[in-house]
């Protein structure tokens, strides 16, 4: 299951406005942003959401977070503050199932989101 929208882009079979990959992760503008800054994190490994992470997906789960802190430096958020969120399944506001964590920051961001 590699064949999602994001899946192709992990594996450079579609363009994306690329902030930063390594070997296990990529991260890019989404394409609707909904803040200033809004960046998606992604696995290469297509797990489709987070329920279907495993024990041994542990450490890639945590680089996601560490890049995510990362590309929020790199975007000038850090200090001001920002936010991660991962939507699961429908019921949760996922709508491609290739797990990735959104960073959106750059506005005052309201607490509960919808
Ligand atoms: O959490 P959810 O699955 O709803 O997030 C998917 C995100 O992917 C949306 O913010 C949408 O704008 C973005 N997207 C994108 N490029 C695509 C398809 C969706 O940036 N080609």
């Amino acid at each position: 299951m590699s064949d999602t929208i994001f899946g192709k882009i992990a594996n450079a079979e579609v363009e994306a406005d690329l902030v930063y990959e390594d070997e296990a992760v990529v991260a890019f503008r989404d394409l609707h942003p909904q803040a200033p800054v809004h960046i998606l994190v992604i696995p290469r490994k297509p797990i489709p959401t987070l329920n279907d992470a495993e024990p041994d997906d542990a450490e890639l789960l945590g680089r996601l977070l560490l890049a995510a802190a990362k590309i929020a430096e790199q975007e000038g958020i850090a200090e001001h503050g920002y936010r991660t969120v991962i939507n699961c399944n429908a019921g949760g506001g996922q709508t491609v199932y290739h797990l990735h964590v959104h960073l959106i920051g750059g506005r005052a961001l309201q607490w509960p989101p919808g």
